[in-house]
């Protein structure tokens, strides 16, 4: 029988890499729900809503009814991409600058209802595994499988810096080390749904890890 798996922990832990991997293994649809947060922060960014210096959090929840998310399956790639209104953003979503305002986006309670609601409505078909922040709290409390990923700050901003340099963007290693602290920081101490281990979800330290390990770990688990 189909189940539903919830994957949370902190930035760049590798959550999308295994629950991509797990979802793939089991036949299962993965949702990356930060890629919703993203695609809302580039929203605001590029309307204004949102920059260095400010943040107007009437004018972005009065335009959440224009935002438009959906999913759509990448047969090459072999994973679904991110589209914001029609437009695929899966690149754009990515970089350094929606990192550094996705975290401030993500507090505000009327953007986390508006996708809370989305995701629920998609895990509602079983066979779903999702990642993010309060999956196994928050929007999938029932999940019959919860893992907690964690590794130490170093080795996440390593992993995250080698990512973005692969894919040609321009980084340096303490911002980026920054931006993981950073984000862990405001996710885990926002009013609203904050980043927390729920107390039946088992938690994993992939700190010295390789990949194939840790799905091998996991994807035992979820079978179990
Ligand atoms: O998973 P990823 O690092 O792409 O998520 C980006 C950001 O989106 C997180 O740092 C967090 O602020 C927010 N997020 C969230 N709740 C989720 C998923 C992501 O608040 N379920």
């Amino acid at each position: 029988e189909k189940i539903t798996i919830a994957i949370d922990g902190y930035s760049s832990t590798g959550k999308s890499t295994i629950a991509k991997q797990l979802a793939k293994a089991l036949g299962y649809v993965y949702v990356d729900t930060g890629a919703m947060y993203r695609a809302v922060t580039l929203f605001a960014m590029r309307n204004g809503f949102i920059d260095k210096h400010h943040k107007d959090v009437d004018a972005l929840v009065n335009s959440l009814d224009k935002i438009i998310l959906n999913f759509q399956y990448n047969d090459q790639l072999g994973f679904s991409e991110m589209y914001l209104n029609g437009e695929n953003v899966e690149k754009e979503i990515r970089t350094m600058e929606v990192s550094q305002f996705v975290s401030p986006v993500a507090e505000i309670e009327a953007v986390r209802i508006k996708l809370v609601a989305l995701q629920q409505k998609m895990g509602k078909a079983k066979g779903i595994v999702m990642d993010g922040r309060d999956i196994g709290t928050v929007v999938f409390p029932d999940a019959e499988v919860k893992i907690f990923m964690s590794a130490s700050p170093e080795k996440r901003a390593y992993r995250r810096y080698k990512e973005l340099l692969h894919k040609g963007e321009e980084v340096d290693y303490d911002e980026v080390l920054k931006n993981v602290q950073q984000r862990d920081a405001i996710d885990s101490s926002r009013e609203f749904s904050p980043l927390r281990k729920a107390e039946d979800a088992i938690e994993f330290d992939n700190s010295d890890m390789g990949l194939k390990e840790q799905f091998e770990r996991m994807y035992n688990f979820a079978l179990r």
